[in-house]
């Protein structure tokens, strides 16, 4: 029997309803398996300031370190809004990203069959499906590069600087190539080459990379035009790799083209060989927390993410992502996905739990 690790921040808000769920599913897989998940329960965020003052404990990270794989729900309240910012919940994940060092967010934009009528896209296009996976760099770029404000003769003037170095692009450009080997071999880096001197370094940085994989067909596109395609062909794409900010704001675009932001994983991963964190997208929803409306499926298959690049375990990730879409098909939905006034009658609200019992239930 292989033993696997696993650190739970169930968090604030919803957090602890949508982690309680992905357990569940994840006991089911090894009810039935040759696996045994073990599971450490830690504190982070807004509950961990509650009750020792500090978002991010020195043991929440030591425990993380220890396992093979961390599962966060989410974190941050209006009750700690007020708090200053190197207090606040949110700090946790900073911290957790600079601890691990995870430098690459692994954000998957598909859209559910079952859910194609929620995507805002044309319906034809909607009906040529999307399956994209977005590599983004995590530590770097414009988000830490030197910034400040200066007086200049037209007064005050504030500057962000975007900044990569040669390790940092390459280290990234091989995630997105190893995630392209692992699907449909195709790699689209997305830059400003045209303006910006980084994004030229990165372009060049990720040709030299792409001959070591040259099956993987590769191609590059400048920010703006990405933007725009990913709304006109979005079946083209299948992985993106990209910079901290460009990544920020187009897998917010996929998010939307998909749907329900309760629907969407994510994984960040540091070098191979350290535990990454697998949450989902969305924040700790307090307009629902504790009243078991919030849709598990989010953090359940980040569950599956966690199987698949931490664990190795492609089938049992399988098993879990084909639960969610028979499930799904079947017209269970969670407040969050369920529309009105289209097929009502072949559609069942239910809560958080229900959903969770019915994912195992298909496994
Ligand atoms: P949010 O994602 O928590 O909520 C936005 C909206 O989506 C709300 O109406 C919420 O009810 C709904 N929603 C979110 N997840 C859902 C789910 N699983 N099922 C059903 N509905 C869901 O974003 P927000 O309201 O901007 O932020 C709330 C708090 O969460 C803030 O403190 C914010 O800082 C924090 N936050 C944390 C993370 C994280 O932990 N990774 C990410 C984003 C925001």
């Amino acid at each position: 029997m292989t033993k696997y690790k696993i650190a739970v921040i169930p968090g604030d808000g919803i957090g602890p309803e949508v982690t309680n769920g992905t357990r569940m599913v994840l006991e089911a897989i090894a009810a039935d398996s040759n696996h045994d998940f073990v599971f450490t329960e830690w504190l982070a965020g807004g509950i961990a300031i509650d009750a020792t003052g500090e978002p991010l404990p020195a043991a929440t990270i030591a425990g993380c370190r220890k396992s093979d794989a961390v599962l966060l729900g989410a974190v941050g309240g209006p009750q700690w809004d007020t708090l200053p910012g190197d207090k606040r919940p949110e700090r946790a994940l900073l911290g957790l990203r600079g601890e691990l060092g995870l430098y690459a967010n692994i954000r998957p934009a598909v859209l559910h069959q079952a859910l194609a009528s929620a995507c805002p896209l044309h319906p034809q296009i909607a009906a040529r499906g999307i399956d994209i996976v977005f590599v983004r760099e995590l530590t770097g770029g414009i988000y830490f590069g030197e910034r400040g404000r200066r007086d200049t003769a037209d007064g005050q003037q504030a500057y962000d600087t975007e900044a990569y170095n040669v390790t940092e692009v390459e280290r990234i450009a091989r995630t997105g190539f190893e995630m392209a080997m692992k699907r449909n071999r195709k790699l689209t880096s997305v830059d400003k080459a045209n303006v910006l001197e980084s994004s030229r370094l990165w372009r060049e940085t990720v040709i030299k990379v792409a001959a070591d994989y040259p099956e993987v067909q590769l191609d590059h596109l400048y920010v703006d035009n990405a933007s725009m395609q990913l709304i006109r062909r979005p079946d083209d794409f299948d992985v993106v790799v990209t910079t901290n900010m460009f990544g920020d704001i187009l897998s917010d675009e996929a998010a939307m083209i998909t749907g329900s932001i309760g629907m969407l994983p994510s994984a960040s991963l540091g070098a191979p060989g350290t535990p990454g964190m697998y949450e989902p997208i969305h924040g700790s929803a307090p307009d629902i927390a504790g009243l078991d409306r919030a849709n598990p499926l989010a953090a359940i298959l980040s569950a599956a993410m966690m199987l698949r690049y931490s664990f190795d375990l492609k089938s049992e990730a399988d098993r879990i992502e084909m639960a969610v879409a028979k499930v799904l098909a079947d017209g269970y939905r969670t407040g969050d996905i369920y529309q009105q006034s289209i097929n009502e009658d072949k559609q069942q609200l239910i809560g958080t739990k229900r959903m969770s019992e019915l994912v195992a239930e298909a496994l």
